[in-house]
This record gives C-alpha cells, structure tokens and sequence, in this order.
C-alpha cells in the first residue's frame, strides 16, 4: 500500500511538468565538447591530456586530485583541441578539456560489461564507481563514492532513493524512472552491498502516478522488499532533510549530514549511473536534460554528451522563442541563471529552464510588511525575515546564531514574499561573509 507523506513549510509553485509525456531522445553528436575538470564538489581533477592527443568515449582525461574529487572522462571520440580555462555554467572560467568531435563515437576499450559485478566486494564496487566519475546526480554533484563511505560510526540502515523532482518544469527523473527503472533499480542492489543498509524507500510524488506503477512493478519483478513511498507534490520535496523527515520521521540535527540520522539520499539517476559504472564499466560521460520554457520553441528530454553545450541543445529544440528572456541552469527556484548559452552541460545539469523576458524581470524589493508568510514557507523552521535583516546590516554572526548556515537556498521564502525581498541572494552573501570571516579568524573562532 503506497503512503503519502509531507514535511512542514515548503510552497506549491505551479508545475509546468510540460515535458511529462515526453520519451528521452538521443542529441545529435555535437561537433565540440567542452568538459569542465570540476563538475563536482571537492578538489579539481588534473588533467591527462594534451592538445593533439586522440580520445575515445570513456578515456580519462583528468585525474582526481584528493579523497573528496573525481576524474573526468571523454564524451565524445576525436581530438584535444586545448586544455585551457573556459565558462562553467557555475559561475567564472574553469580549467577545461576541449575535444573536437570526429563524429563516429568510438568507444575506449576499458568500457567492457562485467556480467559478475554483483561477485566483487564492496571494496571493489565503491572504486569503480569512484573510477568512473561519479558525483550526484540531482544537482548537488557531491562525489558519490565519498558518500558510500560512511565512517564506522555511522551505520547507514535506511537508502533513499530520490525520484521527488520537485522543482516546477524539470522532467529528467520523471522519464528515467518510466524508461529505465530496471538499471535504477540494479544500482540500488550495488549500494545496498555496499552499505549493507536494510531498508530501500523510492520516494515519487504523487504528481508521478505513472513512475510509481512503473517502479512498483519493477520492485516486484526483482523480488527485492523495496518500498515505493507517495509523497504530497510539494517543494522542496526532494530535498535531502525535507525527503529523510517525511520518510523516516527523523530529523537530521543542525549543522549534521543524512548519516548522523542512518540515513543515505541518492538520485534515481546516480542509482541508474552506480549501475552502468560497476557493471557496464562505464563512466559517467552522458546525462539526462530536460530542455524547457517558455523561452524553448520545442521542449525535449534529451540524453546528452557531457560538455556539450547549451546552444547546441537549443538549437535541437527549434532555438528559442523571441522572447526568451534568463537562462537558468536546473529549476527556475534552485537554478543559476547563465549569462551564455555557451557553457557546457555537466553532471548536475538536470534541466535547462528558459523563461521569458517578463518572466525574467527583477521588480525592485519592497519593505517587509511583517506578514511572516516567509516564516510559514520555511521548510528548515528559519526566520528568512529576521535573517535577510541581519545579513543587509552586515551583522553575520548573529545571522549565523539564527541559523544562516542551515538555509538550504530553496527560494521558498522569496516566492512567497509579497515585498519581493531577494532572500536567496541575501543567504548566499551571507554565508560567504561568514566563511571569509572565519577563515580569516582561524580555525578556534569556528
Ligand atoms: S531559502 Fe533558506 S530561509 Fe528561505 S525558505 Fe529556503 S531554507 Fe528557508
Ligand atoms: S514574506 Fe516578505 S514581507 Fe512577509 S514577513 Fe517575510 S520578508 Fe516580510
């Protein structure tokens, strides 16, 4: 029996899933990459290649650099055209591999099915998905091996698996659990090796009764006691805290991770990605990207090479409208706007929203009225109010004493604010004032 299940706060922006129905189709090779050597938290790789150095899909071209990093690999077969800094669609210009496609998507001879990969140890698995480049999926792009090593002291009991998709548009997951709940469900069994964990949760909301009857069949067909769990359709739903709370009823502590709870969250498409790495040997060079908006001529689902880029997807959707307005990388509440459809996709790129220009239009903020409709929005129980005054009076540490650091920067204050306040800009200034401060303090005043 499905349950459905909520957490407190969060808002019910409309969802313009217009994408839902829409099968996930292949993007013509594009003619040139560009492959970031930081897609994920964590230290930079370095790079293995050189301009003029002939690559096929899967090679590495640069290597994890510490524990907390990953490698990249090729996306596409041809020739290294440069290794030089280029924009990265998190801000600023990133050391990157330029590789120009020779169009007939050779693939390296290390991506070779292992049909035993359920017989290696634990030991063994988590390297290979190290191996192959993984890092979250659902936008957060934190290393994923890191996350499959909990300490010793922080047993993991309860797997979620996130197929909440929450923010409005995006439609990535929604299509991976129709299309390929079989492979997700295969890499659950490898983290569940891994981690010995007892208990599987998929969480769906239940805006996805289709995904839901697709993956509880899935479930039954491997015999495995997974539960698919409804939750409310409700942002930020999916949200790592938001999703444990309404799952499990435990609340992870301020400041704390998933694991002080027992707890582990990974995306249906880093569930999907674990399985082609430990079983296809195949590392993590494409992704799905829901291409969407008002600003999109024709919206699609597509699976896409990482590094290519925006434009290129663009144009396989028919360009974009006359007036396209902002360009937002993810959802339009979590997202970051672009300021170029020349950045690369990379592997927390779940969706390319393109709204309109009145869409996109900032109105100038308004004073608070006091009406605490912020307050009631917050799913992480903060006063966005009292702190977003704080951060603009410059006063960080008491903006950190009430809880600064524990926003999630969902945006959930900011749509419902009838001032307008710019609460997700105001966080994130803030929380950078706090670290600067700190560091520059040194590591007692922390
Ligand atoms: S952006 Fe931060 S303060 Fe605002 S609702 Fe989300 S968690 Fe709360
Ligand atoms: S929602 Fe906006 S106007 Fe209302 S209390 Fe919060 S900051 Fe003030």
């Amino acid at each position: 029996m499905l349950r459905k299940r909520a957490f407190s706060g969060g808002v019910h922006p409309p969802q313009s899933k217009i994408t839902a129905h829409l099968p996930i189709e292949e993007v013509p090779l594009p003619p040139q990459v560009v492959i970031p050597l930081q897609q994920h938290l964590g230290a930079p790789a370095e790079p293995l290649c050189k301009a003029g150095d002939t690559v096929k899909i899967g090679d590495k071209i640069g290597e994890a650099k510490g524990f907390v990093s990953v490698p990249c690999h090729a996306s596409v077969s041809g020739t290294v055209k440069a290794v030089e800094p280029r924009l990265h669609p998190l801000g600023g210009r990133v050391l990157s591999v330029v590789i120009d496609s020779d169009g007939k998507g050779e693939v390296a001879s290390s991506v070779m099915p292992d049909p035993d990969y359920m017989q290696r140890s634990a030991e063994e698995l988590r390297a290979r998905v190290r191996e192959a480049g993984l890092a979250g999926m659902g936008g957060a792009a934190f290393p994923t091996h890191v996350k499959l090593s909990p300490p010793p002291t922080k047993p993991i009991d309860t797997l979620l698996i996130n197929g909440a998709e929450c923010e409005p548009y995006l439609t990535a997951d929604h299509r991976l659990m129709l299309e390929q709940p079989r492979e997700i469900l295969a890499g659950v069994q490898v983290i569940q090796k891994i981690l010995g964990c007892k208990r599987v949760v998929i969480a769906i909301e239940d805006n996805k009764p289709d995904a839901i009857a697709t993956m509880r069949k899935a479930v039954a067909d491997t015999g495995e006691r997974y539960e698919v769990m409804s939750f409310q359709a409700k942002y930020p739903q999916g949200a790592e805290k938001q999703l444990i709370k309404a799952a499990t009823g435990r609340e992870v502590p301020r400041g704390g991770l998933p694991m002080d709870v027992g707890c582990l969250v990974h995306n249906v498409g880093t569930a999907k990605a674990i399985y082609e790495a430990v079983a296809l040997r195949k590392p993590l060079v494409e992704r799905v990207v829901t291409v969407t908006g008002p600003g999109v001529r024709t919206p699609k689902n597509l699976r896409v090479p990482l590094g290519t880029s925006f434009a290129h997807l663009f144009a396989h959707c028919g360009g974009l409208t006359e007036d396209a307005g902002k360009i937002i990388m993810g959802g339009p509440l979590m997202g970051i706007a672009q300021f170029s459809d020349e950045v690369p996709v990379i592997k927390g790129t779940s969706g390319i929203v393109v709204l309109t220009q009145t869409e996109s239009r900032l109105s100038d903020p308004l004073v608070c009225i006091g009406c605490a409709r912020c307050v009631d929005a917050c799913p992480m129980k903060l006063v966005p109010t009292h702190i977003q005054t704080l951060v603009r009076h410059e006063r960080f540490a008491a903006a950190k004493e009430y809880g600064l650091l524990d926003c999630i920067e969902c945006g959930c204050c900011a749509f419902v604010c009838p001032a307008k306040i710019p609460f997700v800009h105001l966080m994130k200034y803030g929380k950078l004032k706090v670290y600067q401060l700190e560091r520059a303090a040194g590591p007692k005043s922390a």
